[in-house]
């Protein structure tokens, strides 16, 4: 990941984008600061364990900090690599183990780099009969440089969605039995960035095109398109900086606005200043899936595709509070509907 593309006045939501994509600008330099101060600072970034969530007996970011550390420990998760193998079989056995029932989607894509494979890992509850109302989404696959294991990019979202496939069926029936949690292979480009319809987000496109042909096939795997989806990406770095896309839809953008004025997390839940291409952006123009951006700013952080990117990297209190903002604008939105 990810591409910010120019800035673009809301009003032109999910239109104007691909063409003008550009690569992020150089990073700023970061603030240097002493050195003693500096580290205070990310403490005091780090320490405030907040709970703005009504699910009791939920030890929010413990799990998907464990989760993060073992993924991680399995090595790059590169396209087509031993470290991807070990990462599929990790996400497929976790999500057994909590009681859901597993597909795999397999495909081979047209790459700058020739026809390669992936796969999107997919679940649903078994006790689920009707078509899925709510999509979780993040990528496992990581990016193609040497050593890199992509701690926050993103072993951690895929940890927090392994702890909601966890711990949401303890707690709320209703919403696990809507919910569809979808695993994306090969969100990185093979390339440098990702270009939208010719390198990343592969997995996206090929599972949006799927939604949208089969909502309106015989087979029926999606009775309906679901009403909304959250895509994590990049959640649970120290000093949690999160900056959704600016042509976040519209009835999302509400609700996360709703939940950041609520509980005062506006200090590290803002919005970017344009869009960004990400797994979000097919299911949004191609599934026609309404899905927000849940995505650490990353254009601000020097680690972002570095080997920096590890487990030092990572915050059990960052994790918290994303997986509960993410859960909250999930009950925001099904108030409205
Ligand atoms: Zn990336």
């Amino acid at each position: 990941m990810k591409i910010s593309l120019a800035p673009i006045l809301l009003s032109s939501i999910l239109i104007a984008l691909a063409p003008s994509c550009q690569k992020e600008v150089a990073l700023p330099p970061k603030a240097t600061g002493t050195g003693s101060n500096s580290a205070n600072i990310e403490a005091l970034y780090d320490v405030d364990k907040q709970i703005i969530s009504n699910y009791k007996n939920w030890p929010f970011g413990k799990s998907a900090y464990q989760h993060t550390k073992n993924i991680i420990n399995l090595g790059p998760r590169a396209i087509e690599t031993k470290g991807h193998l070990k990462t599929q079989a990790y996400i497929t056995k976790q999500l057994k183990a909590f009681g859901w029932k597993v597909s795999r989607q397999s495909f081979k894509a047209k790459t700058p780099y020739g026809t390669r494979s992936f796969v999107n890992i997919i679940a649903r509850r078994k006790d689920t009969l009707t078509s899925p109302n709510i999509v979780l989404a993040a990528h496992y696959d990581s990016k193609i440089l040497n050593g890199f294991i992509g701690a926050d990019d993103a072993a951690s979202s895929v940890a927090s969605l392994l702890e909601i496939a966890e711990n949401l069926p303890k707690q709320d029936s209703t919403i696990t039995q809507q919910t569809e949690l979808v695993f994306f292979d090969g969100e990185e480009a093979i390339g440098t960035d990702i270009e939208y319809l010719k390198d990343g987000l592969y997995g996206s496109i090929y599972y949006s095109k799927y939604m949208r042909n089969d909502v309106a096939g015989p087979k029926a795997t999606y009775k309906h398109t679901p009403k909304f989806g959250i895509l994590l990406d990049m959640i649970g770095h120290r000093n949690l900086s999160i900056k959704i896309p600016a042509d976040t839809p519209y009835s999302l953008l509400k609700s996360y606005f709703a939940i950041v004025d609520k509980h005062n997390l506006s200090a590290r839940f803002a919005v970017a200043k344009g869009s960004i291409l990400d797994d979000h952006y097919p299911m949004n123009v191609i599934a026609n899936l309404p899905t927000i951006d849940l995505i650490g700013d990353f254009s601000s952080k020097n680690w972002w595709h570095t080997n920096k990117d590890n487990l030092d990297n990572i915050s059990e209190n960052s994790l918290n509070v994303s997986i509960q903002v993410a859960l909250e604008i999930i009950k925001d939105q099904l108030s409205k509907k």
